[in-house]
C-alpha cells in the first residue's frame, strides 16, 4: 500500500518509535481512559494506543481513505469517526472524561485547541498534542514576551501547560518545514469562574487584533460610557496587551459580564 500524503490535511505522518514512546510514556493510559486520538493518519501512535489497553479509544480522521484503512487495520479496537475535527458538535464530549491525545494537523492545531479550551462540555483527564514549535512557544509564552498571545490565556486559563520534548522534521514522513514540540495539558483544579467562555473570546480577540496599541483604546470600546477603573485589574490605560497577565484578562471579562454582556 502506497499512501501519498496530502498537504491540505496537514499530513505529516510521525514514524520516530523514541517520540511515540514518549508521547506513551507521558500518557500513563490505564484501563479506565477514555482515549481520543485526533488525526490518527496512518495510525503509528494508534497501534502503541491500542498496546496499553484503554477502555476506549475513538479517533477522528477526516480523510476518509485514511479512516477506512485504519477502521481494517484496527477492527473493533477502535472506534472510527470521520469526521472533521472542527466539526464535531460541543456535546460531543457531553458526560465523558477524555484523554486526548493527537499530532495535530498544523495548519489548524491553533483552532481545535481554542474550541477545547472555549467549549464547557470539554473534561479530560490529560492532553499530550503535538503543535509546530513557534505555536507551542506561543501556548507556553511568559507574560510581556513578544509569544504572549490570545492562545497563552486561552489554553493557560483552564490548564497546567508543560513541554515534554522539541521534534525535529526527520521524525516525520514527508518532513515538515518547521520544529514541532509536545506539550502535556493538565486540567487545572480551580480555574477563573466566568459567566461565558465566548466573552474570554471576543475580549482577547478585539485585545490582540492590535497588539501593539495601548489597551485603552479596546477597554473604551467594551465599556464605552461606563466608567472602567483600571486598578481593580492592576492595569493602567497606556498597557499594551502582551502586558495584561492571564488572571487580568479574565478579570476584565468578569467586569465586562457585569455589565449585563
Ligand atoms: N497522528 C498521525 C498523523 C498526523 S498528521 C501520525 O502522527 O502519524 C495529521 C492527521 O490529521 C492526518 O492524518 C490528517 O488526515 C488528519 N486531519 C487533517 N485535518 C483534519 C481535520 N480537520 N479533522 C480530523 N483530522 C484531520
Amino acid at each position: 500500500m502506497s499512501i501519498k500524503p496530502k498537504k491540505s490535511l496537514g499530513q505529516n505522518f510521525l514514524h520516530d518509535r523514541n517520540i511515540i514512546e514518549k508521547i506513551i510514556d507521558a500518557s500513563k493510559i490505564n484501563l479506565n481512559d477514555e482515549v481520543l486520538e485526533i488525526g490518527p493518519g496512518t495510525g503509528n501512535l494508534t497501534k502503541f494506543i491500542i498496546d496499553q489497553g484503554p477502555k476506549k479509544l475513538y479517533v477522528i480522521e477526516k480523510d476518509i481513505n485514511l479512516a477506512k484503512d485504519l477502521e481494517k487495520k484496527f477492527l473493533n479496537k477502535i472506534n472510527v469517526i470521520t469526521k472533521d475535527i472542527l466539526k464535531i458538535p460541543d456535546n460531543f464530549y457531553s458526560g465523558k472524561k477524555f484523554m486526548i491525545l493527537g499530532n495535530l494537523p498544523y495548519n489548524i492545531s491553533t483552532k481545535i485547541l481554542s474550541n477545547w479550551c472555549l467549549n464547557s462540555e470539554l473534561k479530560v483527564s490529560k492532553m499530550i498534542l503535538m503543535f509546530q514549535k513557534e505555536v507551542a512557544d506561543r501556548i507556553t509564552a511568559e507574560v510581556n514576551s513578544k509569544e504572549y498571545s490570545r492562545i497563552t490565556i486561552l489554553s493557560n486559563w483552564k490548564f497546567d501547560i508543560k513541554k515534554i520534548i522539541d521534534v525535529k522534521p526527520n521524525s516525520f514522513f514527508p518532513k515538515p518545514k518547521v520544529n514541532s514540540s509536545i506539550l502535556e495539558f493538565t486540567p487545572k483544579k480551580k480555574f477563573h469562574i466566568i459567566k461565558n467562555p465566548k466573552n474570554l473570546e471576543k475580549i482577547t480577540k478585539i485585545f490582540f487584533n492590535q497588539r501593539r496599541k495601548m489597551i485603552k483604546k479596546p477597554i473604551q470600546f467594551l465599556f464605552k460610557d461606563h466608567r472602567f477603573d483600571y486598578n481593580k485589574i492592576d492595569a493602567r490605560p497606556g498597557d499594551r496587551p502582551q502586558n495584561l497577565n492571564v488572571s487580568k484578562y479574565l478579570k476584565i471579562v468578569n467586569e465586562y459580564e457585569a455589565l449585563g454582556s
